[in-house]
């Protein structure tokens, strides 16, 4: 006779300490906006100065190349903060949020997939700092 222990497989299911959303998802959507903006700002062709004679044409270059710089300066901000999202997903503590340590809200997330505070904790940063997305307030915050 031979007996065989059955064990409960309770270890077997993926544990996920914090994060309540389903973070699979949210890791697509990031990747794939991390994707987009990476080649979005390889393609820097706009801010290269042309030699032209005409100087409406000039100012109108400097103004493109100008809109152009500060896009590129928002968008690597913005690749800043998805990188710090995919990260806090490595981390498992993707959806937490940095201050109150909270669940940020899902809808929130949907979103703002890179958000790092929920609304309120969003809200005294704003209003404490100085800059106008809070967001990328967090990177280099040691949790
Ligand atoms: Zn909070």
């Amino acid at each position: 006779m031979h007996l065989t222990l059955l064990k409960p497989n309770r270890n077997d299911r993926k544990e996920t300490p914090m994060s309540l959303v389903d973070t699979k998802e949210f890791q697509r959507v990031l990747e794939r906006k991390h994707k987009d903006l990476l080649s979005a700002s390889s393609n820097r062709e706009e801010i290269a100065i042309e030699a032209t004679a005409d100087e409406m044409d000039r100012l109108q270059q400097k103004l493109s190349r100008e809109v152009a710089i500060r896009n590129l300066d928002h968008s690597s901000k913005l690749l800043k903060s998805i990188q710090a999202a995919l990260e806090r997903i490595e981390d498992e503590i993707y959806g937490v949020c940095l201050r109150c340590e909270e669940p940020i809200q899902e809808k929130r997330l949907r979103a703002i997939p890179w958000a790092s505070h929920c609304v309120a904790c969003q809200e005294i940063l704003d209003r404490a700092g100085s800059t106008q997305d809070g967001d990328d307030r967090s990177i280099g915050f040691a949790a």
